[in-house]
This record gives structure tokens, C-alpha cells and sequence, in this order.
């Protein structure tokens, strides 16, 4: 820290991303991107041409990729609100909605940003113990009388909510802003997207960097009423109004024309998940029921962090977290069949 550096920041805790290291070639499966390159369409789209428009700025609007996903989502452009990956749609309502006077309720146990977020901001956070058996209990949340956040599902856990339970939770906040983070709900959950043109309070967030092979063009979405939407813009024109730039925007069209090719990697990942579950489970691992593109599982009698040292010296990487409740587990991405055979018989050399 610098002497400069103002007193605000002094004290936050910067959110840590899960490590790209680059000594040695490792079978990457600690931070959730997709083991599927981009489609062909994206491949196509994103060309000598466009690249060579570069020095003009982008559309700040967005508004070709705003109707695309409008199209695609059945909701108005109006309701579609375009940012440089999820986190800055996170980031923005959590300025736009919230201060001093207006908390948030989370999880305990749920995705590191959200926190880093409350902090940053300046925002009370309110935060709810999941249960013993890691889910969300919802008579928690009903009328709880601040902002809420919650990813569906959840993270690291891989645990969903069904939609009445989400419904009830909206419905019984109707002063409130009601955030459901989507990152993974591509893979096996209800969206709550259908919820939209009903209740004003809801703001579904989603992103390209999980299930849509984008994770490195940076591109998230969030779909709510024209008046949350608005407030959302407001804060992106007072920041960075081309946070979205020129390729990303091309790829993230091109992508929408490609819905077959990421539902079938999609269902892959599904099966390939299925697949990974039993056999660690065949192996003494507990694992949580995961709806996602990752399982968080543990083995009794090892801790987590060595499961994750083993791995890595094997040339895997997965992700632990040191969180009182989670230490004993791992977060295992779900890559290809080959890349989850190669951690289990990474598991399977080990001596312990
Ligand atoms: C990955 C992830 C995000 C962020 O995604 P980006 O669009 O890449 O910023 C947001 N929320 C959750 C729960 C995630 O896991």
C-alpha cells in the first residue's frame, strides 16, 4: 500500500480469483469456464474486419446484442442491460441499490463477490447461514425488509432453488431489490428470467463466461424492469459508458446463432458431471447434489487442502477455499470426460 492510497481502502479485502499459473501446463479446473471453445459462429464473427474497426468506439447502447437477447429471452430491449462480464453488473447494483441505510442479505456460504462488494460500497451486509446440509432456506429470506442477493445456484455448492421458492422470496419483498446471479444456470436449474414481467423488484443477472465458452471477452447481462434497468444505466454513463467493447459485442450476437452447439456442450457438461459424481463418491467422497458445471465434495479424514495439493502436484488444479464451513472441501470444475479421468486417476496415485 502506498501512502497515497485513501483510507476507504485500507481495510477491504480484494476479492482473490482463482490462480492461472503459468509454470507448467495444468488440466484447469478451478475456475469454472467451459472446456469448449467458443462456437464457429463466434469464430467466424469476430474477424480480420471487425478487428481492423478497432479504432473506432464501440456502441455504447449495445443495441444489436440488447435485441438479440431480447429476442432470445422474450422480454423488450428495455429490459436487457449489457456490461464487461457479470461481476460489473454485480458491482453496479450493488451502487445503484444500495448504501448505508439499505442493506443486502446473502448466504454465508456463496460467491466470494458479493461481500467484497458490501465493502467496498460501504453497505451493511447481512448474512444468512445456509443449513447444515448447505441449502438455502427460504423462510429466511421472506420479508426480510432489505436487498438480497443470491446466485442460482449457488456457489461453491452447486445447490439450486426451484422457481416457487425464488417466486416467494420476490414476492415477499416487494420494496426490495431482489438479485438472482444465473452465472450456472445453464446447467440443470430453473431461471427465474419467466419471473420478470411480474414482479418490478427482480433483477436476474447472468453472464457468457460459464455455459457460452466467453469467459476471456468478458460479457454478462442482467434482464428486469425498464425502472431497474434505468437505474442501471444511470450508474454505467456516470462510470464507463463502452465497458462492452466492439468484439465482444460481434462474438456475443454471433453466439445467440449458435444456441444448438452451447446446449449440447451444455448437456455434456450434465453428463460428464454425473459421471465425475459417482466416481468420486465410488472413491469415499462426499459430494453435494450440484446443478452446476462444478461439484464441491470432500473426503472424510482428508482435508481440503491437501486433496487440492495432491491434485496440483498431479497437474490439476481445482479450487479450495478456506472458509470455516467449506475447508474440508474442493471445487472441482467439470471439464471434458478425459480431463475429469485424468483427475481421477491423479486421486487414484496418490498415497495418503
Ligand atoms: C463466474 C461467476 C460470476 C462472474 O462472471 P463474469 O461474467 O465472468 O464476471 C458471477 N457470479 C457467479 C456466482 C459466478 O460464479
Amino acid at each position: 500500500m502506498s501512502r497515497f492510497l485513501s483510507e476507504r481502502f485500507a481495510e477491504l479485502e480484494p476479492y482473490t480469483p482463482g490462480e492461472q499459473p503459468q509454470d507448467r501446463v495444468y488440466i484447469k479446473l478451478n475456475t469454472n469456464e467451459s472446456p469448449y471453445p467458443p462456437s464457429p459462429q463466434v469464430l467466424e464473427a469476430v474477424n480480420r474486419e471487425q478487428v481492423s474497426l478497432l479504432n473506432l468506439y464501440p456502441d455504447p447502447t449495445c443495441h444489436v446484442l440488447r435485441e438479440k437477447l431480447a429476442d432470445t429471452y422474450g422480454v423488450e430491449a428495455e429490459n436487457v442491460f449489457v456490461t464487461n462480464g457479470s461481476d460489473d453488473i454485480l458491482n453496479m447494483a450493488f451502487m445503484a441499490f444500495c448504501d448505508r441505510e439499505h442493506g443486502i442479505a446473502f448466504p454465508d456460504i456463496t460467491y466470494g463477490f458479493y461481500s467484497v462488494y458490501g465493502q467496498f460500497h460501504g453497505v451493511p451486509c447481512h448474512v444468512v447461514p445456509l443449513t447444515e446440509d448447505y441449502r438455502i432456506h427460504v423462510p429466511d429470506y421472506e420479508n426480510i425488509g432489505m436487498h438480497i442477493v443470491i446466485a442460482n445456484p449457488n456457489a461453491p455448492t452447486g445447490i439450486a432453488l426451484p422457481l416457487n421458492a425464488i417466486e416467494k422470496i420476490v414476492r415477499s419483498n416487494p420494496d426490495h431489490v431482489i438479485m438472482i446471479d444465473e452465472a450456472y444456470v445453464d446447467f440443470g436449474a430453473d431461471s427465474a428470467l419467466s419471473l420478470v414481467g411480474r414482479y418490478e423488484n427482480l433483477l436476474v443477472i447472468r453472464t457468457y463466461s460459464k455455459s457460452r465458452s466467453l469467459a476471456g471477452a468478458r460479457l454478462g447481462f442482467a434482464v428486469g424492469s425498464r425502472e431497474l434497468i434505468q437505474d442501471l444505466e444511470r450508474i454505467k454513463y456516470c462510470m464507463n459508458p463502452y465497458d462492452v467493447n466492439r468484439l465482444t459485442q460481434i462474438a456475443g450476437i454471433a453466439c445467440l446463432e449458435s444456441d444448438t452447439y452451447y446446449k449440447t456442450n451444455a448437456e455434456n457438461v450434465m453428463q460428464v458431471r454425473e459421471y465425475t459424481t459417482k466416481a468420486l463418491k465410488d472413491r469415499g467422497f462426499v459430494v453435494l447434489p450440484s446443478n452446476a458445471n462444478f461439484v464441491f465434495a470432500r473426503k472424510p479424514g482428508i482435508e481440503g487442502e491437501a486433496i487440492y495439493q495432491q491434485l496440483r502436484a498431479g497437474g490439476v488444479l481445482v479450487r479450495w477455499f478456506s472458509g470455516a464451513r467449506i475447508r474440508d472441501f474442493v471445487r472441482i470444475t467439470i471439464g471434458t470426460k478425459e480431463q475429469m479421468d485424468q483427475l481421477l486417476s491423479v486421486l487414484d496415485n496418490e498415497r495418503s
